[in-house]
């Protein structure tokens, strides 16, 4: 940020944060990232097992915006995307059944990789949680021109001031699920091909995916994510969930020998539980606080990408 100048703080390094930096950075605003984490990502988090990267958060994400189409292009071009699969199967009440959607877009160095890239013209600081905004704005006791929180509803609550009233409502209005992420390495593949699998119905699981399929190299690590009422019950010690977790995934696949290993992570808010109403793409009032991220539409990359980058082409036209 330039010392004339306060600029705006975007406070998040996900996907949200990263598209509104880099539009207020592409018009001239100067702009800078606050993320409380070591990472840039946000739930496209991939994680490093023995140096292989699996993805922790989204599974994989799909394009129907043609703006969004081009910044995936961009990072197709440079290696980072690749078009995974439109085939997945249900598992459910009837069995095993095909399922054809739209195209599967997965990333060969994980998904955080694509928000990397996004952020490659954006100061992010890392290992900065920030505590407070309060009206000004201001972030942390220092003023700005605008303030974006580009999280979760329940974590921007967490900061706002209740005077900043128009936004703490809006925070107040989501509503959010949670999930737990298992990652199984086994010694070999011993599955039949099946990509990726929605589990209907089942008491633990609700998606299981081969990371090695759609990430490319063929390792033998499988991704599950539970449903939102099995992680609300283990949300206080998510480890402990590991030996259920793994043999669902056993018992769905009919794997005979167990897992080498399975990490559990927590996603306290995993996914915003319906769009917020009136189907605005982001928040932007009158105390210069902005929110975006995948609460504002379907809970998708897609959607978090629209959001920041609506949100980043507002606060420039504000501001410009
Ligand atoms: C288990 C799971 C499965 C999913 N599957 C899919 C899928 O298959 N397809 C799909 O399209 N989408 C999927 N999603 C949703 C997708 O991951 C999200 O829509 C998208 O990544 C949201 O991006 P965001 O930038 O809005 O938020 P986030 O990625 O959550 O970014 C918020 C950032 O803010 C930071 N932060 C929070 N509080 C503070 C603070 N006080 N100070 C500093 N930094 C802070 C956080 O550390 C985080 O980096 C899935 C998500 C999960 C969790």
């Amino acid at each position: 940020m330039t010392a004339d100048r306060a600029g705006v703080v975007v406070v998040g390094a996900g996907i949200a944060g990263v598209a509104c930096a880099s539009e207020l950075a592409r018009a001239g605003i100067p702009v800078e990232v606050r993320e409380r984490a070591r990472v840039t990502g946000g739930r496209m988090a991939s994680k490093r097992f023995d140096g292989r990267p699996a993805d922790l958060g989204a599974a994989y994400f799909t394009v129907d915006d043609p703006d969004f189409a081009a910044v995936v292009a961009g990072w197709q071009a440079a290696g980072l995307a690749r078009e995974w699969t439109d085939t997945l199967v249900a598992y459910g009440p009837r069995g095993r059944e095909r399922v054809i959607g739209p195209v599967r877009w997965a990333a060969p160095r994980g998904l955080r990789s694509l928000v990397e890239h996004l952020a490659a013209e954006v100061a992010v600081t890392h290992d900065r949680l920030v505590m407070t905004v309060e009206p000004g704005p201001r972030v942390d006791g220092r003023g700005a021109e605008a303030v974006v929180l580009a999280m979760p509803g329940p974590q921007a609550a967490l900061l706002l001031d209740p005077a900043l009233a128009e936004a703490t409502r809006a925070v107040a209005a989501q509503r959010w699920s949670s999930a737990l992420t298992g990652v199984l390495r086994f010694p070999s593949r011993r599955w039949a091909d099946f990509r990726g699998a929605f589990v209907n119905d089942h008491p633990v699981l609700s998606l299981v995916c081969d990371d090695g399929d759609r990430r490319g190299d063929g390792a033998p690590v499988l991704v599950a994510h539970t449903t939102p009422e099995f992680a609300a019950g283990h949300l206080r010690q998510p480890t402990a969930a590991r030996p259920e977790i793994e043999q669902a995934v056993r018992d769905l696949l009919g794997l005979p020998e167990p897992a080498e290993a399975t990490h559990v992570h927590r996603w306290t808010y995993a996914r915003p539980a319906g769009t917020v109403a009136g189907a605005a793409t982001h928040h932007l009032d009158a105390d210069g606080i902005g929110l975006a991220g995948d609460a504002f539409g379907r809970p998708r990359v897609q959607s978090a990408w629209r959001s920041g980058r609506d949100l980043g082409r507002a606060l420039a036209a504000r501001l410009g």
